[in-house]
Parts: structure tokens; sequence; C-alpha cells
């Protein structure tokens, strides 16, 4: 079950939120005192609520916004009981001062908003004690296993246990408690109006990760990056799993880059069957991995990792889709390719991390002369040697024309929409311009390449062509690229709306 938490000023806005969510088939909101403005009016709230309730008025120290005394809070509390509230949350340090009445529910809960402490168990134990129904913690998530022992907390408690880790770290410990028994999970009204770090919305929680449909059968994928927080991954394979109907969830995993290591050897405890590999681990996997396919031998670097009983597998599914998304577009749009050729001939790679590399080798397969320019020539000239093509300088990229111009740096990406890698003056119409960046499509590159004629191939196409052939990996079927593309084009207008 998701818990929706309302955090508004005003008692008339709580009171709309809590309908329009029972309306939306959302059966328990959590009540939060402490963002009402001035005297708290508790009938009013409780009086013709349209569903459960938890009420919850929390102190700065917990993350609230209670600016009046401890007593008048205590005494708010206990209120709610008398009216018959049908949860009330209190914190361990107080839950002893509020003895048990009537038919109300106690949450028992602690809030730690610089760590995960070591000693989950201890804790639990302890708040086990106090005469709780169901046992709340919230902890900061500061390294990705707090998350697993946290989830190993609920999993093997007898009392109902909601255990959840804050931050962007602990984002998985709220999509995954109620697959480790957890009663609900708190999620909040508005993605853009959170009330704890890392909390996630209702409806991303319901229709993006299907919260209510995940079992201990359900198998878990994910991206591990960071940052992780805007990787529009998640989307576009949760819209795939819910299309194709296999049970699986893909998650956003935060890892930073000293604590990827730990994070693989403990794979198998959550237990994790595919991994999406981003920035900045797309080279350090590697020594995890006992099998590659022959581009992750070439390039250097997998984004794919499938995990089974013989290890953990590694692919590249970058260059393949790349090489993909230009010749898809070059048939589309009548290239000049001579049957069975490929209309490039020469091409300049901007950048020269992971995508410059993966493009760059499936563009030398083709038989294509490659440039790679760099602000970090170094960085060039290591993919020069490995792939056998020039390095140049970044301030060198407008030396020669070239047919192909592949953008390979997040230049252009949002929010920066107003700047593009290679000014307008020196495109021309002959060129196919390939804008890997997929956020937003319609790059500044992309929308000044269009207006003088040229060839486009957009970030979009290579990067659901990528998240295709990962899903092919995984799960063994023929991917709904369809579903997929309309999901991040709606992720992407989304994202553009709220800035
Ligand atoms: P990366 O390994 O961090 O490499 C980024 C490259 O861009 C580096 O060479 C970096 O140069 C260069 N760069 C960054 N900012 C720059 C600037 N302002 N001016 C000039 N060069 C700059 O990242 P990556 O994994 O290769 O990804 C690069 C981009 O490719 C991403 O932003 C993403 O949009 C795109 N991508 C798309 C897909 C897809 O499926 N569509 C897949 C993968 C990647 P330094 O070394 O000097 O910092």
């Amino acid at each position: 079950m998701i818990c929706v938490s309302i955090g508004r000023g005003r008692h008339r806005h709580v009171i709309a939120e809590h309908r329009h969510l029972t309306e939306q088939g959302i059966k328990l909101v959590e009540l939060r005192l402490d963002y009402i403005q001035g005297t708290v009016q508790l009938q009013r709230l409780l009086k013709d609520r349209p569903g459960p309730v938890i009420v919850t008025c929390r102190r700065s120290a917990d993350g609230g916004k209670w600016e009046h005394s401890e007593e008048q809070r205590m005494v708010l509390l206990r209120t709610a009981i008398v009216e018959g509230a049908d949860y009330v949350d209190l914190e361990d340090d107080v839950a002893a001062k509020v003895p048990r009445y009537g038919a109300t529910k106690r949450i028992i809960s602690h809030h730690d908003f610089a760590k995960t402490p070591a000693d989950l168990t201890h804790l639990h134990r302890r708040m086990v004690e106090m005469d709780a129904d169901i046992v709340k913690i919230a902890t900061m998530a500061n390294h990705p296993l707090d998350n697993l022992r946290m989830l190993e907390l609920v999993q093997s408690s007898r009392v109902p246990t909601v255990g959840v880790c804050m931050g962007e770290i602990g984002v998985p410990t709220r999509i995954l408690t109620g697959r480790a028994g957890a009663p609900f999970t708190y999620a909040t009204f508005n993605e853009d109006r959170v009330l704890a770090p890392g909390q996630i919305g209702w409806q991303q929680m319901r229709d993006v990760y299907r919260y209510d449909t995940l079992t201990r059968a359900t198998k878990i994928y994910g991206v591990v990056a960071d940052p992780v927080a805007h990787s529009l991954s998640p989307v576009v394979h949760n819209a795939a799993l819910a299309a194709a109907g296999i049970d699986a969830v893909y998650l956003p995993f935060r890892v930073p880059a000293e604590q990827i290591d730990e994070f693989l050897s403990h794979a198998r405890r959550w237990p994790l069957a595919g991994l999406s590999v981003t920035i900045p681990h797309k080279e350090a996997v590697l020594k995890h991995s006992n099998r590659h396919d022959d581009l992750v031998k070439w390039i250097g670097a997998a984004n794919t990792l499938s995990f089974g009983a013989d290890g953990i597998a590694a692919f590249n599914s970058d260059a393949t889709a790349a090489i993909e998304s230009l010749e898809a577009t070059l048939a589309e749009q009548e290239s000049q390719a001579a049957p069975g050729g490929f209309g490039v001939k020469t091409a300049i790679v901007l950048g020269a991390g992971g995508a410059a590399r993966a493009v760059a080798f499936a563009l030398r397969q083709r038989g294509v002369e490659v440039t790679v320019a760099s602000r970090t020539l170094e960085r060039a000239r290591k993919i020069s040697g490995d792939v056998n093509c020039k390095a140049v300088d970044w301030a060198h990229r407008y030396r020669v024309p070239y047919d192909c111009i592949v953008n390979a740096t997040p230049v252009g990406m949002h929010p920066n929409v107003n700047e593009t890698p290679y000014d307008k003056q020196h495109l021309k119409s002959y060129m196919v311009v390939f804008d890997t960046v997929y956020n937003p499509e319609n790059t500044l590159l992309v929308k000044e390449a269009r207006s003088i004629g040229c060839k486009i191939v957009t970030g979009v196409d290579m990067f659901v062509r990528q998240a295709a052939i990962q899903h092919r990996i995984w799960h063994g079927v023929e991917p709904p690229t369809d579903v997929m593309r309309e999901a991040l084009k709606q992720a992407t207008a989304s994202a553009k709306q709220r800035g």
C-alpha cells in the first residue's frame, strides 16, 4: 500500500488533496499537522475523512515544521487519539508519554537525518517494546549497503515495519520496502514538494514502479550511476516491463565511484538480476564480470551487466545502438549509400568519454575515417590509439569539414539547452548530424542542423535502441520499442515543463 504524505498550510487544501487521492484509489494518507499554519482544527480534518489517516506532527529535529511548544504537540497527538484517528505517529523518545487508547493504532517512529545506524536491529528491538503496532524507521543512506541492511531488517521483523532510507542513495528502499514485507511506503502528493529527502511522488510510485505489484518473486534491475536522479532509464525500462507483462522492477541506484566495488560484491543480497551502467562506472564494473561480449573487449567499457548463477556478464549496447541509429536514419532519409555500403566516409566525434569511444569504434567498424576532438587531448589520443583513428584538440574541430558530426559530450543537454558543441556557421547541408544527447531530443545543435537541411540522428533514437538491446539481453524477448520511445518522450517533456 502507498501512504501519501499531505503537508499543506491550509486545512481546505489538506481536505481537497485527501479527497483527490481517495478518488485516485489511494487507501492511506498521512496528515502532517506540523505543516498547518495557525491553529490546527483536528475535528475538521478527521470528521468526514474519505479514508484512513495517520496523524503526524513532526518536530524540526525530525525533519518537521512544528514551531509551537512540545507540550502543545503532545496535546494535539493525544487529542488525535481521542478523536479516533486511525493511526498516530509517535517518535520513539515520546512514545511512552502517550498511552494507547481506543482503536487508534500506534506507529512508533525513529528518524536519523545523518546516517543509518550501525546497529539497526538493536534500535528496532527497543522500538517494538514501546507497544508498537507498526515500527517506522527512516534513516539517511550514505552507502548503498545501508539500503540492504534496512530491507533485511524489514524482511526479518515479526512486527510490521516500514523501513526506508532517505536521500538519493536510499530511493530503492522506498520502492522495495513493501516487497520486503512493510505494510506500506510513504510517497509525496507532488514530486516537486517532497516532505523528506529522497521521497518520490505517489504517481511515480504507482505508475512507474508499480509498487503494489512487487513481491518477493519480482526480479530487480536498475541503473547504477552517480548522480542518478535525472536518469530517464527507470521510466523507459519500467514502461517496457509493464507493457511486456514481466514481473520485474527497474530502480535508480546512486552509487558513488568509490563504493561501486562493494555494491557489486553484494549483488546477491538484493538480489540483482541486471544493471545498466553509466557515468562514472562504465570501466570500473569490468573487473567484476567474468564474461564480456566482443564490443566490451574492444571498447574497454560496459553499459550493461547481467547477473546469473555462473557470474556476471558484461555487454556494451551503446556502440550497436549508435550504428543502428545512423543506419536506420540514413536509410529512411534516402542516403547516398551504395548498396551494402555506408553513406558516411568521414566523421568527427566530439568528446572522448564512454559514448565517444563506443561511437568511434562503431564507425571504424564500418570503415569510416574517424577524428575524435576533445577538451582533454590525452583522452582523444587514447581512443585514437585503441580504435585506430585521429585525435585533435577541441579548438581544432572546425579545421576540415566532415560528412558526419557526432556530439558525444553533454553540451546542449538539459538545462543548458542554449549551448551547442558545433557552431552553426560550420555546418553544411550535406552533413549528417548525430547528437547523442537525448534530453532534450531537439537540442540546439539538432535544430540548427535541421534548419540548414542536414540529415539528423537524435539521441532519443540511440537511447531507445540501447535500452531495447538491454531488454533483449535480460529478458530474452523482443522489447516494446514504441512504448519505450513514448515513455522517453513524455518524460523529457515533463522534465522540460518542470524546468
Ligand atoms: P563522459 O564519459 O563523462 O564523457 C564526456 C565527454 O564530454 C568528455 O570527453 C568530456 O571532456 C566532454 N565534455 C564535457 N563537457 C564538455 C564541454 N563543455 N565542452 C567540451 N567537451 C565537454 O560521458 P559519456 O558517457 O561519454 O556521455 C557523454 C554524453 O553522451 C552524455 O551527456 C549523453 O548525453 C550522451 N549519451 C547518450 C546515449 C544515448 O543512448 N543517447 C548513451 C550514452 C551517452 P573532458 O574529458 O575534458 O571532461
